[in-house]
């Protein structure tokens, strides 16, 4: 009887065993608890990070309900980098992904980047047969991130590279370490610090896990990997209707310097029509051909609605002739605005309604432009600082 006991059983286990298992993924918010990461005032990385994860699990949770999800951690604690290998380590994952804010001493760093193991970083053989197993889909994924950031207009593609990070040498499964723009640059921090820029951060990531999984199924990594180190991120060599994405959220495109050239120069020629300014001629679009308004009579003009936020700028240095977006004195600072006053031009870099981001930033500025100082506008007035201020809610 026993014996018979046994068999059932170790045919019942041969069943299970049978049965395919679901793939699991952990995804890991970096840093938690005491340890913040990198910050930007009350803006912490461990929170960041966080809210990323999340939102990425509610994507891959509604569409993808196959794919068994392992978070790290789903609040505000703090986990070891040995804890977080462990927990994706014991779950046997099929793919392990961490998600970081990036920082540097320069502000004018910008951009996303993706790390993988490190073959040179491991001495030990049992750790580097695992990483050379991993090493292909994990590039695969690394790249899959870039690809994918750069489709929604993320600027400065820092590109997918093997980096000695613990949890990419650590972790017995292809594992990508992950970072999404500097807190420490003036327009990653914007996009950072709001709602949008991490709902598309999160959702471009997910479109990267969705295109991994796609090419994956399909044993189409080695393919993939090639294409996409050839074209730097840009093709994955798969159809695009063998993924299934989440709509990007459409996003204005910035203007091209020389859109911003002739915004300057038309501003410029607007404000003193007197000084001789060339404007290139705009080649109307035909309209159709609507008679003009009556509009003759119009009493004398009335006045332009002023607006009531107060925006803040960081003034790099004044100038006494026009000077090109792209001028060797800017120092690779952009976008900047002109403002005319008087018979200079200021030169101001950055626009931002928020005068505590404005005032962190003038920190890191001043490397440059040791003179920088902040200025604010109330629509084209410029007014003081702390009149400012005294309108911000
Ligand atoms: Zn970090």
């Amino acid at each position: 009887m026993k014996k018979l006991i046994f068999l059932l059983f170790l045919l019942f286990s041969l069943f299970m065993s049978a049965k395919p298992r679901p793939l699991v993924w952990v995804l890991d918010a970096g840093h938690g608890g005491n340890d913040q990461g990198t910050s930007l005032r009350e803006t912490l990385e461990k929170d960041l990070t966080l809210s990323i994860v999340k939102e990425i699990s509610t994507l891959l949770k509604k569409n993808k309900p196959g794919i068994k999800l392992i978070l790290t951690r789903n609040d505000d604690r703090y986990l070891s980098l040995e804890e977080r290998c462990n927990i994706a380590n014991n779950a046997n994952a099929d793919l392990f992904l961490s998600i970081h804010i990036n920082s540097a001493p320069n502000p004018l760093v910008s951009g996303t980047e993706s790390f993988y193991a490190d073959l040179k970083g491991s001495n030990n053989s049992v750790r580097n047969g695992s990483i050379v197993r991993n090493i292909d889909r994990s590039e695969l994924l690394a790249w899959l991130l870039q690809k994918n950031y750069g489709e929604t207009g993320r600027p400065n593609d820092r590109g997918a590279r093997p980096k000695q990070l613990y949890v990419c040498q650590y972790t017995n499964m292809p594992a990508v370490l992950t970072e999404v723009g500097f807190l420490t640059n003036f327009q990653d921090a914007a996009y950072l610090t709001s709602k949008l820029g991490i709902r598309q951060i999160s959702i471009d990531i997910y479109n990267a896990l969705m295109e991994y999984y796609a090419i994956t199924q399909e044993k189409a990594e080695k393919k993939s990997l090639l294409a996409l180190r050839r074209t730097n991120g840009k093709d994955s060599g798969i159809k695009a209707s063998k993924v299934k994405k989440e709509t990007p959220i459409p996003v204005r495109d910035d203007p091209t310097p020389e859109e911003v050239e002739r915004m300057v120069a038309e501003e410029l020629a607007a404000k003193a029509p007197s000084k001789n300014i060339k404007v290139e001629p705009v080649i109307e679009q035909e309209k159709e051909e609507t008679p003009e308004p009556e509009e003759q009579e119009e009493p004398e003009a009335a006045p332009e609605p002023t607006p009531v936020v107060p925006v803040f700028s960081i003034q790099l240095f004044a100038v006494s002739k026009e000077i090109k977006p792209d001028d060797v004195r800017l120092k690779g600072y952009k976008p900047v605005t002109f403002k005319r006053s008087g018979n200079l031009i200021k030169v101001l870099y950055g626009s931002e309604t928020d005068y505590k981001l404005v005032k962190s930033t003038l920190v890191t500025v001043r490397q440059h432009f040791p003179d920088a100082f902040v200025v604010a506008y109330l629509g084209d007035v410029p007014i003081s600082v702390a009149d400012a201020l005294k309108l911000v809610p």
